[in-house]
């Protein structure tokens, strides 16, 4: 076919077309005006109104199927065959739902119908309103049958009884004939059991909703499709429509049928309603079961710092073994009671999603080091190794819940004390993944003890779970520790796992995202470079001790023996540059230290002994020996550190050699001292405290450091003592919950008194509200600090004196 053929066709086609659009035009025929409602007298002049405004409206519509247009007003409209919106569409939810049994399944379709409809009435009736520029309410309502007309809906035919009142109040009884639904029926041949014209309702209801701008729905109360004479329609306010509907509809039928249950447009936003107010009350009952447990948590508190409080001043006094054995069993007994209360305020904060982190700056190594430590003695106890190790690249600060950390690795290492008997339990700490903004976190805490049985590997972090009732029995333990550590994981980005053998060991895996901190740098210029040996006899010490010296830029080498250590020792000195450090921690360090310091040949290094406190008898023999530090095991980094800076000062400075015992970190190997621990800064302590047991207590141990104390029993009695003698006190210890005025109340008005005066008294909460956020609420009514009860001795005496010295 040539072009110029080609182009006579498609002119032939065109031409077509258009004749085409103008019979489909032409088609398109609306009746005058006037014959598409039928509606009592009383209301005609409206509804002819609406009659010629609708007919001008609908002879603007154009059909165009080359563009897949019809268009009314600039408004494009789709045709949709009426029997898939009605009999068709029932037919298939009614399989869909099939399983939902079929009554269920027409309520479920029937929603839907009414729902749409409503929303299709409605934004018709804006779109109409808004085109025509029609505004009275009665006006804009009377358009709504006529509209339906010339859009294929229905005929409506309006019942005198009707009293279309903009309010509250309009009821609408009407008759559908030809509606579009029931006609589907009827010409698909089915007969329903229920009325089926359910657009109709909806799209009615919209219309007329939207013109009164008040809530109406609709209710069809007899059907053709049902074998009705007519479609018999009303309609009123969702809240009165129930009370209509009983004059109309004989109470037999109403119960027979849940054919004129009224359409769940409103039903649903009820139910939504419903739900909401459900929501709100678990909510407040969630709140209330958290104040309760914070309460309960206080009340529990309270009486345990009594009882460890004065356990502990009981233990400082003079006592027979057998005294001291009882007493540190009651404590112990006591702290634990703690841990657990603890445990299950946590779990309780996590079944109300409240388990959140506390963000701020800390040292990895040292929170590593710091918890390792606390756990020495337990290990200690059993005869157990415990040792950790802080990979070299693991970054020093980063910012993360240094406390929930914590807690984690006590509740993973404790568990692995707990479960092992015999050998040693390791824990390592390196980076998975360094990012630019923070590290992947990869800790491993192995132990060899009773293993974990393949089966239990994944139910023991469930809650309350443990792997039997004979172990549990055996070891104790709430079986919520690992329910809480996975919790915290998940909140550190990690991930938790463990790989076990029974009867060889678990060892538990544990991921955590950290921001990093740029880390001090040049903190170690001083120790790189320098030549250190270690003296270990076990590996995975020596490893450690490497790791830990290397860490810091030191050449690192190691020996097994005392007779290996002299041995290695000679031999770098031999190339001419001697060892500079040797760090040992061998049982007996005596004879090691002695035959090198006897040694006239070899140059001699700093020594540094790692050593268990209880054996201060070595420990002065060691002294004596010229070793230059004695550290308390297990050792963290940054302990070890500045005991070597320290020891390396000194004997930079020799000959006048004086060796120094490093202070020995605090852990709970050094025993209970029998003499009280005085201070030197004696402070005049007013005690706010309104449980006698927990005054008594307190003054003990403070009138025991050297303090003096006075008590005032609430909050108010605290501000007439400052005002009686405001030169009187350096610092005030103040509980919250108190009778008369409490300790948040006492503490605003101390300080709205001293923004007169211009002084400012040291004040520290002492409580046992110990939810999240109590410590801020402290703070900001102005006081300095915060101590949860029970009260720690140390930690007290730390406050005291921190606050009282920054005053002076
Ligand atoms: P708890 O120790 O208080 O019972 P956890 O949630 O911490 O609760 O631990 C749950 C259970 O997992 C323990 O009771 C124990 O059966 C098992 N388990 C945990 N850690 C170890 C371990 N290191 N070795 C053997 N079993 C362990």
């Amino acid at each position: 076919m040539n072009d110029s053929s080609r182009e006579r066709e498609l002119e032939d086609k065109i031409r077509r077309l258009q004749a085409e659009i103008g019979q489909l035009r032409e088609r398109v025929q609306w009746p005058a005006t006037g014959d598409t409602v039928r509606v009592p007298e009383a209301y005609a002049s409206f509804f002819n109104l609406a009659e010629e405004t609708v007919g001008k409206y609908f002879s603007q519509t154009t059909i165009d199927p080359t563009k897949a247009t019809i268009e009314i007003s600039g408004q494009r409209y789709v045709l949709l065959r009426a029997s898939s919106l009605s009999v068709d569409f029932l037919a298939t939810i009614k399989n869909l739902y099939a399983d939902h049994g079929e009554e269920e399944a027409f309520a479920i379709g029937r929603s839907f119908l009414f729902d749409i409809a409503h929303v299709i009435g409605m934004e018709d009736a804006k779109n109409f309103h808004k085109q025509m520029g029609v505004v009275d309410p009665i006006a804009k309502l009377s358009a709504g049958p006529v509209h339906f007309a010339y859009s294929g809906w229905a005929f409506v035919d309006i019942s005198p009884e009707s009293s279309p009142t903009p309010d509250e109040n309009c009821f609408l009884k009407y008759d559908h004939p030809f509606s579009f639904e029931a006609d589907a029926w009827i010409k698909a041949g089915i007969r329903s059991d229920k009325p089926v014209c359910i657009m109709n309702a909806g799209y009615s209801s919209g219309w007329c909703e939207e013109s009164f701008g008040v809530p109406l729905t609709a209710v069809e109360i007899s059907c053709k499709a049902a074998g009705d004479d007519t479609c018999t329609f009303i309609m009123a306010s969702p809240r009165k429509i129930k009370q209509h509907l009983a004059r109309y509809v004989p109470k037999s039928s109403q119960s027979k049928s849940i054919a004129y249950q009224i359409p769940s447009f409103f039903e649903r936003k009820r139910v939504e309603e419903e739900m909401k107010s459900a929501r709100r009350k678990a909510e407040d009952s969630d709140r209330m079961k958290s104040e309760f447990l914070a309460n309960m948590s206080h009340e529990i508190r309270t009486p345990m710092n009594a009882i460890i409080g004065m356990t502990e001043l009981v233990l400082d006094t003079a006592l027979t073994d057998v005294q001291r054995d009882y007493l540190t069993t009651s404590l112990e007994s006591a702290e634990s009671l703690v841990d657990i209360i603890d445990e299950i305020l946590d779990f309780s904060k996590i079944e109300a999603g409240k388990l959140e982190l506390d963000i701020h700056p800390f040292s990895l190594p040292e929170c590593v080091g710091d918890t390792m430590k606390s756990l020495a003695l337990r290990a200690k106890s059993k005869g157990l190794a415990l040792a950790w190790n802080v990979e070299k690249d693991v970054p020093n600060m980063v910012r993360g819940d240094r406390g929930r950390l914590r807690q984690i690795l006590v509740n993973l290492v404790g568990n692995a004390i707990k479960f092992t008997d015999h050998g040693e339990i390791e824990a390592n700490v390196k980076v998975q993944e360094m990012g630019p903004d923070g590290a992947t976190l990869y800790i491993t805490i192995r132990d060899t003890g009773i293993g974990i049985p393949q089966s239990k590997l994944h139910s023991i972090f469930d809650a309350f779970t443990q792997v039997d009732m004979a172990t549990t029995r055996r070891y104790g333990g709430t079986g919520l520790g690992l329910t809480i550590s996975s919790e915290l994981v998940r909140l550190m980005n990690g991930k938790i796992w463990v790989d076990s053998q029974p009867g060889q060991g678990s060892t538990f895996h544990f991921t955590a995202r950290m921001e990093t901190e740029p880390a001090k740098a040049g903190v170690h210029a001083d120790l790189a470079e320098l030549l250190a040996l270690t003296v270990t006899d076990r590996p995975t010490n020596r490893k450690i001790l490497e790791e830990m010296l290397s860490t810091l830029g030191m050449r690192v080498g190691a020996a097994e023996s005392a007779q290996a250590a002299v041995h290695a020792l000679l031999k770098q000195q031999a190339t001419g540059h001697p060892m500079q450090l040797l760090v040992t921690d061998i049982a007996d360090a005596v004879p090691l230290v002695e035959s090198i310091r006897g040694n006239r040949e070899l140059v001699d290094p700093i020594i540094i002994v790692l050593t268990s406190a209880q054996k201060r008898q070595q420990i002065q023999r060691l002294v004596g020996l010229g070793v230059e530090a004695c550290l308390t095991k297990p050792v963290k980094q940054s302990d070890l550190t500045t005991s070597i800076l320290r020891a390396k000062q000194v004997f930079d400075a020799r000959p006048v050699t004086s060796p120094v015992i490093a202070s020995e970190p605090e852990t709970l190997e050094e025993p209970e001292p029998t003499q009280p621990p005085t201070t030197d800064m004696p402070v005049r302590i007013l005690l706010v405290e309104d449980g006698v047991a927990n005054q008594k207590f307190a003054v003990a141990m403070l009138s025991r450091w050297g303090h003096s104390v006075t008590i005032a029993n609430n909050g108010r009695e605290a501000i007439n003592a400052l005002n009686d003698a405001p030169d009187q006190f350096d610092l005030v210890l103040m509980d919250i919950l108190m009778p008369e005025m409490d300790g948040l109340q006492a503490t605003e008005k101390i300080r709205a008194q001293e923004r007169d005066s211009g002084r400012h008294i040291p004040i520290v909460a002492i409580t046992a509200q110990a939810m999240k956020g109590d410590r801020e609420k402290c703070l900001k009514v102005g006081m300095d600090d915060y101590l949860a009860k029970p009260l720690r001795r140390r930690e007290l005496q730390k406050t005291i004196q921190r606050l009282v010295s920054k005053k002076a």
